[in-house]
């Protein structure tokens, strides 16, 4: 392969575009510029929009007393993945995950099996202790952003659950953004909790929901978390490197360990089931992985800049900042550069910032209303009026 024809990594994107940066104060957690805080809010958004209707979103705190991970059983399980530290003579952690503290939420009320399933989602912040040889880039941090749910349901809801949570996945990775997706089951590990009949049951319910949805997966023996079997949607990056990034997870002792019940039909108190899942996984990795499959050629809802307004002379000046006034106006995200720089120059670095749409404009567009369009990937489409192009615009965002 040519040197041109190569892929470039995430990280030299994220340059380019000023998206983000990594620093030795902070191994392994990214600072966000203003341009890669807009995807990142843009994400946040559409997954909002995609949950609203079925999830009740929450947040919990970052760092907790180590008491609720000795109680879940990642203190033994997981603590060299852990930070902790001391304050006022206790032991606290930055939590890993948000699953422990979410029982919490749902014991807050004493629940009735009328209410099941509850699906309480969360964006969070998490820690964990990556060796500092192996974290890179967005796709390995220290500091994870989860797009996390957990859903606490009875038994025979379960396969109804992860087959919605399957349906979910695809609209995201298939549907609106076409990622190569495969699916793994990841079966039970050597360090796990509990007796071998409840995995075999859990492994059996994942697999029904996997053939009811009809799509096609791969075995991963052993690679399952120590609480219970899962999921995991993988994803290619650049390099041809497999990635988890959504999951599935079923939690078989979660309610236990916080004795979290429902009272069921018959008035008897039952630990529910608890399904974990997260869509992208982790926003860190997801836009890594976006940002190597588009080479930062993101779709135009979520790019940073959606339009640049590039005037060719001074006399025109005036014009373009109408221009972009007008598109600011109605949301649209638009950069002006009236520079006094050559069109040629101003049009090749709206390019190399990979910006979906360049509007070129001289005297002639301002005396008639009208704006010269350049389309990212097909260069010069013709000649527009100004309130037909933001017609088109404004549905390109919807
Ligand atoms: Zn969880």
């Amino acid at each position: 392969m040519k040197k041109s024809q190569q892929k470039k990594d995430h990280r030299d994107i994220g340059k380019e575009l000023d998206l983000f940066s990594f620093r030795d104060i902070a191994p392994g957690s990214p600072f966000w510029h203003p341009a890669g805080m807009i995807i990142f809010k843009e994400l946040e958004r559409r997954l909002r929009a995609l949950l609203d209707r079925e999830y009740e979103e929450t947040s919990t705190p970052i760092m907790v007393k180590k008491e609720v991970f000795e109680r879940s059983g990642h203190w033994e399980y997981y603590r060299e993945n852990m930070f902790s530290f001391d304050v006022d003579g206790e032991t606290y952690v930055l939590k890993p995950m948000n699953c422990p503290e979410s029982t919490y939420i749902y014991k807050s009320h004493v629940r009735s099996w009328r209410e099941l399933p509850l699906r309480l989602s969360e964006i969070g912040r998490l820690h964990r202790n990556e060796l500092s040889g192996v974290v890179g880039g967005l796709f390995r941090v220290r500091q994870i952003t989860m797009d996390d749910a957990h859903i606490y349901c009875t038994k025979a809801q379960i396969t109804d659950e992860v087959v919605a949570i399957l349906r979910l996945l695809d609209r995201f990775y298939n549907e609106i953004f076409q990622f190569p997706v495969t699916y793994y089951l990841a079966t039970r590990p050597k360090k796990a909790l509990g007796e071998r009949g409840k995995w075999d049951e859990a492994e059996s319910s994942l697999k029904r929901a996997l053939e009811t949805h009809g799509v096609a997966y791969k075995l991963d023996e052993g690679e399952g978390a120590f609480y219970g079997p899962k999921i995991e949607v993988h994803v290619e990056d650049s390099l041809g490197r497999d990635w988890q990034m959504g999951t599935i997870q079923l939690d078989l002792f979660l309610s236990r360990n916080f004795d979290a019940t429902y009272t069921d039909e018959a008035g008897k108190r039952v630990h529910p089931v608890v399904i974990h899942r997260a869509i992208f996984g982790s926003f860190e990795r997801f836009i890594g992985m976006l940002l190597e499959h588009t080479q930062g050629a993101l779709p135009f809802w979520l790019s940073p800049v959606q339009v640049a307004v590039l005037s060719v002379t001074d006399a025109a000046a005036e014009y373009a900042k109408n221009v972009s006034d007008k598109l600011a106006a109605s949301g649209i995200r638009v950069k002006k550069d009236a520079r006094n720089e050559t069109i040629n120059k101003k049009i090749r670095e709206a390019e190399l910032q990979k910006i979906p749409y360049v509007l070129v404009v001289g005297e002639k567009e301002a005396a008639t209303g009208m704006v010269s369009v350049r389309e990212r990937g097909r260069g010069n489409t013709g000649t527009v009026l100004l309130d037909d192009l933001l017609k088109q615009l404004t549905s390109l965002r919807e």
